[in-house]
């Protein structure tokens, strides 16, 4: 017996269709296919579940009950222990996020372990939060504990450890959901970062509703990620690519981006805040002004939820991406945020296990969104550190780190601007984290090592925006950036750094 004459027979073609490869498929299969890979979401979204016992409760979060762990106080359920501690804390049903305490920088730089490291027999002074932020206690904890004590792969087995380390994940699902301030935690999709949820709403939500003669609007601000797939899509579907310039301050032109606006725009793209300049874009108004015109509006928000509050139902945003290691999480793992209706009217992107509710060899039948986003085994682990980090930011209260942050990008500006022949790059009366800045007789590559040498970390080139560095005549800047661990004596640091690269070496 050969393996084709075990294949179920395709109603159309009298075989298989299958075992003897492509060539083998006959037009009515393969236009069935095509038809089958656009297919509506089945109606109702909600996971596959196997029957259940006559009689027998009905579980209510997937298939099996809480793991016996919740309910008996076993260490994966205790109540969460006060911040700074060397305790995990997960969390199988998110609690109500306690009032923030006074914001004390000096306890919260204990939370951080690496910050005790030294470079080059210095105390480290980590002023590279744009590129990437460190990691408290109770992330790097929590993910060591859902490997010692949940590890399993989710959403479809009858054991214990199934139901423990899907409670994780989706209950990271609402956590993001409640940083967010998002309807529905069907609206949060899990990818790997900003990088990636902005490939797939171009990929999948672009390919299908851009076409030929469409507009894509984006901002002088971009960071390559927020470029590049809006260029190979307009080239791809012959659509058109505008960009809303930038004034000196490095402020979006109200005007221009205005005039940019028409019944063909189909989408705006633009990020909450600049990691080259800093500047904060008014999206709330951005997006009002684009919803006008019956443009969706994306907006990234890779360098702004650490800094601070975003709300998509203020905002009003279609879609709100965010990397998780941009605010305290692991690496690896991000968020798309998308309203469900229009989720859950865009292709999937990826296929495969996990976002399907049905599969025949004929045709398949999509899980609605999230699920129809999130092909094969996902980043289970950080996902749940990205809960982790996003509790420790709303036990410290995003206001007190606004705040402190506020203060210390104001103190540096200062103390940087009387250095002779600094020159700051992006001042925007709305900014947030970032300082960016050129030394006359320096290259920034220069200043970036020499300030390694004083064991002090910033970036320095073109951070992946060179638009708007262009914009002001530079190929580079040097870009320290700030976090919430971050002091005045950081800045004191940098500053006598600069002072002491100036006075002391000869121009290049
Ligand atoms: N957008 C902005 C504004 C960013 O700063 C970054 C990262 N520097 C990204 C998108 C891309 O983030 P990731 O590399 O984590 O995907």
């Amino acid at each position: 017996m050969t393996h084709s004459s075990l294949l179920p027979q395709h109603p159309l073609s009298g075989t298989s269709g299958l075992s003897a490869g492509p060539d083998a498929i006959d037009a009515g299969l393969l236009t069935q296919l095509a038809n089958d890979l656009f297919r509506d979401p089945p109606p109702n979204p909600a996971p596959q579940l196997p029957p259940s016992e006559p009689g027998a409760p009905t579980p209510d979060y997937y298939f099996l009950e809480p793991a016996p762990a919740a309910a008996t106080g076993s260490p994966w359920n205790q109540a969460p222990a006060p911040f700074g501690l060397d305790t995990f804390q997960p969390e199988l049903v998110p609690s109500l996020d306690p009032a923030p305490g006074p914001f004390d920088v000096h306890t919260v730089r204990r939370d951080f372990p690496i910050l005790a490291e030294r470079i080059h027999g210095k105390p480290l002074v980590w002023l590279d939060n744009a590129a990437t932020t460190q990691k408290p206690n109770a992330v790097i904890d929590r993910i060591a504990a859902f490997y010692r004590h949940e590890n399993s792969n989710i959403h479809r087995a009858a054991h214990d450890l199934a139901a423990r380390s899907t409670d994780a994940y989706e209950g990271a699902r609402e956590k993001v959901r409640r940083f967010l301030n998002a309807p529905s935690v069907q609206d949060i999709v899990f990818v790997r970062g900003a990088t990636e949820a902005i490939n797939l709403v171009a990929q999948s939500w672009g390919r299908r509703f851009i076409g030929p003669g469409d507009e894509i609007v984006i901002t002088w601000l971009e960071h390559h990620s927020n470029i590049v797939p809006w260029q190979q899509l307009a080239a791809e579907k012959g659509a058109r690519l505008r960009v809303a310039p930038i004034d000196e301050r490095g402020e979006v032109i109200l005007e221009e981006y205005e005039k940019l606006l028409n019944s063909r725009t189909r989408l705006v793209s633009l990020t909450h805040v600049s990691n080259a300049l800093g500047t904060i874009n008014p999206v709330k108004d951005l997006t009002a002004l684009a919803h006008r015109h019956g443009a969706k509006v994306l907006v990234d928000g890779a360098q702004a939820v650490s800094h601070l509050q975003a709300d998509v139902q203020d905002i009003d945003a279609d879609f709100y991406v965010f990397s998780g290691h941009k605010v305290f999480g692991p690496t690896g793992i991000g968020v798309l945020y998308g309203r469900s209706e229009i989720l859950n009217a865009t292709p999937p992107w990826q296929g495969g296990g996990n976002m399907i509710a049905d599969v025949t060899f004929e045709r398949t039948v999509y899980h609605a969104a999230p699920a129809r986003f999130e092909a094969g085994t996902g980043n289970i682990a950080d996902a749940v550190g990205l809960g982790a980090a996003l509790d420790y930011l709303s036990r410290l209260g995003l206001e007190n780190v606004q705040r402190h942050e506020h203060e210390l990008l104001v103190y540096g500006t200062e103390a940087l601007s009387r250095i002779p022949g600094l020159r700051i790059i992006g001042t925007a009366r709305e900014k947030a984290g970032v300082l960016s800045f050129v030394l006359e007789g320096h290259r920034p590559e220069e200043v970036g090592a020499a300030l390694n040498r004083e064991g002090i970390a910033v970036r320095s080139g073109h951070h992946c925006a060179q638009p708007a560095l262009r914009r002001f005549g530079l190929e580079a800047s040097v870009r320290p950036s700030l976090a919430l661990y971050n002091t005045r004596s950081d800045l004191d640091a940098l500053v006598a750094a600069v002072q002491q690269l100036q006075k002391g070496h000869p121009r290049y």
